[in-house]
């Protein structure tokens, strides 16, 4: 009988098994998870201290309960070790689990921070529910945190703690905040209005060392300065979770790759969300995941139906200043051009008269509706005829 199973219950396991619910109540559907299974929405992990929630409170289900509820197998606590392409088979920690077609939802990996000394280890980082319970503890009775990076993710934790009442500190090797997402104005902006809300910068520095400092942790920076703080949480950034894949030889680059079909270069593997490198493009972020789940259980269903992304605009949840970005592709030619309006610091990104990407720093929904509508889509809708997959070769 047709078994689909899927590795990994973040939002994109659990996202693909709703879509895939929809269409089918009856095919067997097993998920894999190395966790609990906890059904929870990652982005809210780091502003919940603002909006008041625990970590229990950030869970909306248990595996048990979604289980039951959308009649599926969840496997919690269950690694898996290997796929063997040619058995159609997973090894697990707790033995061999048999597919007829497999779903890679796998997640990224946080970067090692390669910060050496007797307190490294202390160093946490955020990237799952269990992580963030951790995290919680650690802050207990606690008042101030260093954070490693000012990217997305660290700016939103520096926020969110600055808000609850903990000193903070960011150390961050770029000049300025998402030095790599944003024009230079808007990012220099939030930078200053985190500035406003407690959060102190350590811009165009590196943390070398941590020593243990009675219960605090002393960081050491490349220019020998030093960093004292309770709690050290590193958010540098994370990597596609590909090793598995690689060693059963499924191809990979900057993430699992995949074509518009979500297929990899095996016949009835595909890979979703944060691990998957789709037509090339690595989007870690929910909209993308979404435009994928409700593709690929179509053609799980037997419809195939190519993804496809339109602009996809992320926002930065920063209330000290609420920014939205849309990055123009990596390798478009143009420029930013920055102008105030509606309140707002709004950045164009432009060639020849065509808006490749924006930027806002500030609060201007219609603004940003009608921005997001005149940029071209990141992955237009496939052509007639080409529904089918083109990367399988077996
Ligand atoms: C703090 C934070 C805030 C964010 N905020 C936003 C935001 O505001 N907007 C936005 O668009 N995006 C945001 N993101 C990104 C977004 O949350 C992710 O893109 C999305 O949650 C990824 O989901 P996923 O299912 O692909 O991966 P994950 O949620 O990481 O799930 C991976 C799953 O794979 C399982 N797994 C991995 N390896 C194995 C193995 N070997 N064996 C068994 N199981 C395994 C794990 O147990 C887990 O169940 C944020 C991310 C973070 C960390």
């Amino acid at each position: 009988m047709e078994t689909i199973v899927i590795i990994g219950t973040g939002m994109a396991g659990y996202g693909l098994l709703r879509e895939l619910r929809k269409l089918d109540k009856e095919t067997p559907v097993t998920l894999i998870t190395a966790d609990d299974g906890a059904v929870y929405a990652k982005p809210n992990l780091s502003n919940a201290l603002a909006a008041g929630k625990s970590p229990e409170q950030l869970q909306s289900q248990s595996a048990e309960q979604i289980g039951a509820s959308l009649n599926a197998r969840i496997l919690t606590r269950t690694q898996v070790q290997g796929i063997d392409v040619a058995a159609r088979q997973v090894a697990t920690s707790q033995g061999a689990v048999p597919y007829s077609r497999l779903v890679l939802a796998m997640g990224a990996d946080p970067f090692a921070h390669g910060v050496q000394g007797a307190a490294a280890q202390r160093i946490l980082s955020v990237n799952d529910l269990s992580d963030y319970r951790a995290f919680r503890a650690a802050l207990d009775g606690k008042r101030s945190v260093t954070i490693l990076g000012g990217g997305l993710i660290g700016c939103e934790f520096a926020n969110d703690l600055a808000t609850a009442g903990y000193q903070v500190t960011v150390v961050h090797r770029g000049p300025y905040p998402l030095e790599r997402l944003l024009p230079q104005e808007i990012a220099q902006a939030l930078g200053a209005a985190l500035e406003q809300v407690g959060v102190r910068w350590r811009f165009e520095r590196l943390a070398l060392t941590a020593e243990p400092n009675d219960h605090a942790i002393t960081l050491t920076l490349d220019d020998g300065s030093v960093v004292t703080s309770d709690v050290v949480l590193s958010a540098i950034g994370l990597r596609p979770r590909t090793a598995l894949a690689a060693a059963a030889g499924i191809a990979t680059g900057r993430g699992i790759m995949v074509d518009r079909w979500l297929q990899t270069n095996v016949a009835n593997v595909y890979a979703i969300g944060d691990c998957a490198e789709v037509a090339g493009l690595v989007l870690p972020y929910v909209q993308p995941l979404l435009q994928q789940v409700r593709a690929l259980a179509a053609t799980l269903g037997g419809r195939p139906t190519a993804v496809a992304y339109p602009a996809m605009p992320v926002a930065v949840k920063t209330p000290a200043l609420p920014v939205t970005v849309a990055p123009p592709p990596v390798d478009a030619a143009g420029a930013w051009c920055l102008e105030a309006q509606e309140a707002c610091l709004v950045g164009r990104f432009e060639d020849a008269g065509q808006l490749l990407g924006f930027a806002l720093g500030g609060q201007a929904p219609s603004l940003r509706m009608a921005l997001a509508k005149q940029l071209p889509p990141l992955l237009p809708e496939a052509p007639a005829g080409q529904a089918g997959a083109t990367m399988a070769n077996s």
